[in-house]
């Protein structure tokens, strides 16, 4: 019988929070998950926070580290950039790779999001791979086929064992930041297809073993039924995940499942 997946809940900080507050809000959040062992806990900072975070967190397997977004280049002329390399150097081992708000606000598409991808996996990063359908798109009956475009390009190309090592976060455009909620059920059926793509495209093995978080608008009140349904494995969350002491009533919610 196939292992359950261990869930994961990870904490997307988005553009908040200086180096200075690092330090206060991990001391509470340590405080508040250090029973909690059957949870993968991770913090995604912003770049400028990451160092503190990494000095704090050292080698520990408890909490991990993310980042928010990486370039797709090695190395070299790319102004304003941060390399895969550079996030290894400071210990991260995910990497948010085409959030919405990048792909709305910053014009990533589904290409650049595969080349993101492959940098990140060359580095022993690991990818969260973030899909979703805008609000017009589910109102038009289009989200499983955005999803499956999404992921087709995204995860083109891929090795079985490449693929072991990508999480995907489904996440609705029209349940972030706006305190909107897929209910438990529209989630389900959006993960269930997830898994069902990767079960023909990379086999049940695969399928079985890849987390697929759920993402929008979560918070400790909605974290027990959403992350309670059969093919939702863990959450991203950002605006909760600001809080320390509601981040860690997330992921406390999921241990009481
Ligand atoms: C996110 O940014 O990935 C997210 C899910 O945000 P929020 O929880 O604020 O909707």
């Amino acid at each position: 019988m196939a292992l359950p997946r261990k869930k994961f809940v990870a904490g997307n900080w988005k553009m908040n929070m200086t180096s200075s507050e690092v330090a206060p809000y991990l001391e509470v959040f340590r405080q508040e998950t250090y029973q909690i062992n059957n949870v993968d806990l991770a913090i995604i900072p912003p770049f400028t926070a990451l160092a503190k975070a990494s000095e704090i967190l050292g080698g520990t397997q408890r909490i991990r580290l993310g980042a928010q977004n990486m370039s797709p280049e090695a190395k070299g002329a790319y102004t304003g950039e941060i390399s895969a390399t550079m996030l290894r150097d400071l210990f991260v081992r995910y990497v948010l790779v085409g959030h919405s708000e990048r792909r709305r606000l910053f014009g990533e598409t589904d290409e650049l999001v595969h080349r993101k991808v492959i940098t990140a996996l060359k580095s022993e990063l690991r990818p969260i791979l973030c899909i979703g359908e805008t609000l017009e798109e589910r109102q038009a009956g289009q989200e499983k086929e955005v999803l499956e475009a999404q992921l087709q390009v995204a995860l083109h190309g891929l090795t079985p064992e490449e693929l072991e090592e990508i999480i995907i976060a489904y996440e609705p455009v029209w349940a972030i930041g706006t305190g909107l909620t897929a209910t438990p059920e529209q989630a389900q059926e959006a993960h269930q297809f997830i898994r069902g793509f990767l079960k023909t495209s990379a086999g049940p093995e695969i399928a079985g073993k890849t987390r697929i978080l759920y993402g929008g608008s979560v918070t400790a009140e909605n974290a027990g039924e959403l992350l309670s349904q059969e093919d939702i494995d863990g959450a991203l969350v950002g605006g909760a995940s600001l809080d320390p002491r509601s981040f860690a009533e997330i992921a406390a919610s999921v241990t009481a499942e």
